[in-house]
């Protein structure tokens, strides 16, 4: 007796149904692409009860006539694909023909459309998937499709819906990802009758994101635009400082479609590296453009996830493009004086390299929209903005041009004497009063700052090191001096910049220990040192000798709990061997296992922390110089875990806190 025989094809819609509709957000998801690729200006979604009990998509795109509009829920209906050639080049979000008879096959529906050019539209009502009624209509040119009673029959799938706060969420989602993917169409989006947000539709990318993601996201962002002519990458990533303790903003989108990648999110995050706490993510909008040949989108029924055909380009393309978004980040985190009026305002940069928001966050005029970026990226982009601001620097810079005035620094705050430049950058800078006495024989050179290291990438795809950027000319300045044995104060152009020194030279420090060959970084002790441990963070070290070795550490096991160390890395002396090991030991206890890229990171940053000055304790001016050159080239921006390193106030600003203007 045969056990096998076909199924229902009732049964194997819904089966089928099942892959492409999970909840009430793939509903919209599904609805709204098919309304984009009709050719819509303007999508209306409505939802309620987190779209179990009401989805509603309303477009002004092409319609369809009374015929298409029943054979579109029939499975493997559509009008976007003819052949399996034209699977090769899919230039439309849908083409696999099942979003609507996944749909319907769970639903209540209700169609209203009417195909563009023609006088009357067409009304159809279908439950399960069975058309139950069918009259002409007077309506709009454009479609509406109304879906009800998600999963009304299939009680199995609904017990798994979750709230309807949680599902209307997951909508939210859904809606916003389509908002984002083009801003060249109108997207209202309304909650239980309550408007969430609208999308100008201007194409303006920074507008849409604006509306859809708000204002903090959109004040903070910068322009990112680069990749090669086959790949094209522009959008917007946040400051390192702004980032979250997640990965929900981060948005990609490939030819206007949302995907998920975990390629494109490794180079997101590889440019990030470094600038960036441990468990924190960056926030971006960034949209891929590519040939479609070239992209495999028929991965999975949703369509989110994709195959790149030159993986390795696309990483590149990504990576190089936020890394130098971020290099060119205008080095102004945000401050608020108490008299400022407004809270958190960030220092202004130029009308080109930053759109102007207005301060409500929900459908912002199409007057106050900043110029379109979308359409000219790469006038907006990093490159523009660095080569802007080499503009505004002095010509013809000498290389080094430093009058030294050293005085002996004033150690304590609140110190009576006159605060006078320790530190000056071009003899011109120097007031004209400063008697010619006070400036002592030049002082020896201290080590110049080493330039940027070259950020490594996760392992198997590796981007090329990054081009040698050069070296910034570096702008007049002179050192106060220091705050709170804390900050150094340090004048330069219409600025005054409280550089964190402890920060800002652990930052140096690990760039420097970065570009060294590990191991040939450690040094023999004169006299090797006994360290106590635990005994748990002694067998994890001694599990981990290999990479002991290759951060420059050698060590054995002395018996007992202690191990003894003969070699430290350069510049740590014997007093720091049991406080690295601990902090060594720690990293590998969270997780961070050898051989991977964080924890070597994380230990060279422990060493820098350990070797630079620290706040609180006085320091040589003669230590501070390297350090603040390093910043004001725009070289240290963050230390090693993210934390910024200056704070600036604008001459402007100090007039306009002391009502001088
Ligand atoms: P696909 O989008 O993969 O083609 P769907 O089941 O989503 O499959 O839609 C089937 C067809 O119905 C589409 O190919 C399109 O021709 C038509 N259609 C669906 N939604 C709309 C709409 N909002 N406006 C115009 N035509 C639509
Ligand atoms: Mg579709």
């Amino acid at each position: 007796m045969s056990v096998i025989h076909r199924l229902d094809p009732h049964v194997a819609d819904l089966i089928a149904a099942g892959e492409v509709v999970e909840r009430p957000a793939s509903v919209v998801k599904e609805l709204v692409e098919n309304s984009l690729d009709a050719g819509a200006k303007s999508i209306t979604v409505e939802i309620q009860r987190g779209g179990m009990s009401l989805i509603r998509v309303t477009d002004n795109g092409c319609g369809m006539s009374p015929e298409d509009a029943g054979t579109a829920f029939l499975r493997h209906a559509t009008s976007k694909l003819r052949d399996e050639y034209g699977l090769e080049a899919i230039g439309t979000l849908g083409f696999r023909g099942e979003a609507l008879a996944a749909i319907s096959a769970v639903s209540r529906i209700q169609l209203l459309t009417r195909l563009r050019g023609t006088d009357e539209g067409v009304s159809l009502t279908l439950e399960a998937g069975v058309e139950t009624e069918r009259e002409s209509a007077g309506c709009p040119e454009g479609t509406t499709i109304l879906v009800k009673d998600l999963f009304y029959n299939t009680p199995a799938r609904l017990k798994f819906m979750k709230k309807d706060v949680a599902e209307g969420a997951g909508v939210t989602v859904a809606v916003t990802r389509c908002a984002l993917s083009h801003p060249e169409v109108s997207i209202r989006y309304l909650k239980d009758g309550k408007e969430e947000f609208q999308t100008p539709g201007s194409g303006a990318a920074d507008a849409c994101i604006y509306a859809v993601l708000g204002r903090d996201f959109a004040k903070t962002m910068l322009p990112a635009a680069g990749g090669s002519p086959d790949i094209r990458v522009s959008g917007y990533i946040c400051p390192p400082a702004n980032a979250k303790g997640n990965r929900s903003s981060q948005y990609f989108f490939l030819n206007g479609r949302c995907i998920k990648s975990q390629l494109v999110q490794a180079a997101l995050e590889q440019a990030y590296r470094n600038s960036l706490f441990t468990g924190r993510f960056p926030m971006c909008v960034l949209h891929i453009t590519m040939k479609p040949n070239q992209v495999d989108v028929n991965v999975h029924p949703a369509k989110t996830e994709v195959r790149f055909l030159q993986e390795r380009s696309v990483f590149d393309a990504v990576y190089r493009t936020v890394l130098s978004a971020l290099q060119g980040e205008t080095v102004k985190p945000q401050i608020s004086l108490p008299d400022d009026g407004e809270k958190a305002e960030s220092v202004p940069a130029p009308a080109a390299e930053k759109p102007v928001f207005p301060p409500v966050r929900k459908s912002p005029p199409a007057a106050v929209r900043p110029a379109d970026t979308a359409a000219a990226p790469e006038k907006s982009g990093p490159s523009a903005v660095s080569a802007k601001s080499r503009e505004t620097l002095p010509s013809n810079m000498p290389e080094i041009v430093e009058q030294l005035v050293f005085r002996q620094s004033s150690r304590s705050y609140g110190s009576p004497e006159p605060v006078k430049p320790l530190i000056t950058h071009r003899a011109d800078y120097l007031p004209p009063e400063a008697p010619e006495a006070e400036v002592e024989p030049k002082q020896p050179e201290p080590e110049s700052p080493p330039k940027a290291a070259p950020v490594p990438a996760p392992e198997p795809v590796k981007p090329p090191p990054a081009p040698p950027a050069a070296e910034t000319p570096l702008p007049p300045y002179r050192i106060l001096g220091e705050a709170f044995n804390a900050y150094i104060l340090v004048e330069c152009g219409e600025e005054l910049i409280l550089i964190d020194k402890h920060a800002a030279h652990e930052r140096l420090l690990f760039d420097r220990l970065k570009q060294h060959d590990y191991p040939s970084m450690g040094q023999l002790l004169l006299a090797p040192e006994v360290v106590e441990l635990d005994a748990e963070d002694k067998q994890r070290l001694l599990e981990n000798e290999a990479l002991l070795r290759e951060l420059g550490i050698e060590a054995e096991d002395f018996g007992g709990n202690s191990l003894v160390v003969r070699q430290l890395p350069s510049g740590f002396t014997p007093a720091d061997a049991a406080g690295l090991l601990e902090e060594l030991s720690a990293s590998l206890l969270l997780g961070r296992r050898p051989g991977t890229l964080g924890i070597r990171d994380e230990t060279l940053a422990t060493m820098a922390c350990k070797a630079a000055v620290k706040a609180g304790k006085g320091s040589d001016p003669l230590e501070w110089k390297p350090v603040v050159e390093a910043v004001l080239r725009g070289q240290v921006k963050y230390c090693p875990h993210g934390r910024p390193v200056t704070m600036r106030l604008t001459h402007h600003q100090i007039d306009r806190n002391f009502k001088r203007c």
